[in-house]
């Protein structure tokens, strides 16, 4: 049977570490990098994929358009 499990890439370029992704994601799927970008932001990064329900919040909010969810098959 065809199951499908959600996946998330975060260009972590546009990434600005605002926030919003990590506070609107009912999960605690998303949480942030060790490391500081070039442009002195901790990125985004996912940490608990496999809680992820692919509901799209954290796309949606995302104000730089730097997440995408995705339902791919497993
Ligand atoms: S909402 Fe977008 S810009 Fe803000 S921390 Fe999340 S991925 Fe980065
Ligand atoms: S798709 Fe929904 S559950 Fe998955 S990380 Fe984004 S907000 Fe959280």
């Amino acid at each position: 049977m065809r199951s499908l499990v959600a996946h998330i890439e975060i260009n972590q370029a546009w990434c600005k570490g605002c926030q919003i992704c990590v506070e609107i994601c009912s999960r605690g799927v998303l949480g942030y990098a060790t490391d500081v970008s070039d442009k002195g932001f901790r990125p985004i990064i996912v940490e608990k994929i496999e809680d992820c329900t692919g509901c799209i919040m954290c796309e949606l909010m995302c104000p730089d358009l730097a997440i995408t969810v995705e339902k791919v098959e497993k």
